[in-house]
């Protein structure tokens, strides 16, 4: 069903969240454009200004690699100044409460783990942009010591000590799928009871095949989204409304 007004919508989802015992959420860039984050796939995104450099090409050339860091130095600024916002404080509080065992997200924003997710109960389908790694050794650089770098290297990025190139711990365009992620997150979506998807148009792959993938495992399918999804239809409650009025009753006082 499509909740017919907000306040329909929300003693829907409160009924269905009573009655579940284990919550898997899925979040994607509508959970955080109150937090100030774009969704980069958007119209007037950074993607449709900007043609996303892909890994080959960041791992053949050095001036790609300069590239992909200077547009990452650009939206510093909104990554180190965004906080959790009401869905993601709604969901922490469903985590603490024993509800939800872990968050499925295809944001790289890091605002899960802010507000209170252990980040091992983060599952990142796309990675985290709020730091990076060596591509050969992982080991683990923060931003600003890459920039500090980058600066004093006359606007080249620094490699790892190993050699090795080092890069946001996002999950770039043609670069594969983190397998022990996707492992965990069909885990959790087939032993949940109510797959909750916030924020997410559910087409970018792998995102669309975890919702038939809970429905098939007999769970319940919330999507709480601004525009329509392919699976609306076979969604037990669809919620087009601010993501941040439908879940702030559900943050604890
Ligand atoms: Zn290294």
């Amino acid at each position: 069903m499509i909740a017919p007004d907000l306040q329909t919508a929300i003693d829907r989802l409160s009924s269905l969240i009573g009655e579940a015992e284990r919550i898997v959420p899925f979040t994607g860039a509508g959970i955080s454009t109150e937090c100030g984050i774009p969704d980069f796939r958007s119209p007037g995104g950074l993607w449709t200004k900007n043609q996303p450099i892909p890994f080959d090409a960041f791992m053949a050339r050095r001036d790609m690699r300069d590239e992909a860091w200077r547009r990452r130095f650009a939206i510093e600024e909104t990554f180190a100044r965004a906080r959790p916002g009401r869905g993601h404080r709604a969901l922490a509080a469903l985590y603490r409460a024993g509800k939800v065992p872990a968050v499925v997200t295809q944001n790289i924003d890091n605002l899960h783990q802010a507000s209170g997710v252990a980040p091992d109960d983060v599952v990142e389908l796309h990675g985290n942009t709020t730091y990076a790694t060596c591509l050969a050794c992982d080991r683990r650089y923060e931003v600003p010591w890459v920039k500090e770098q980058f600066d004093a290297q006359d606007a080249h990025a620094p490699d790892c000590s190993c050699g090795g190139f080092i890069k946001t711990a996002t999950v770039s365009f043609g670069q594969a799928m983190p397998v022990d992620e996707m492992r965990r997150a069909e885990a959790l979506t087939k032993s949940c009871d109510l797959f909750l998807v916030v924020g997410s148009s559910l087409v970018v792959w792998p995102a669309a095949g975890f919702p038939l993938m809970a429905k098939r495992n007999g769970a319940a399918l919330v999507i709480v989204n601004r525009d329509p999804t392919e699976f609306d239809d076979i969604a037990d409650l669809v919620v087009r409304a601010d993501i941040g009025e439908v879940f702030a009753p559900f943050i604890p006082a």
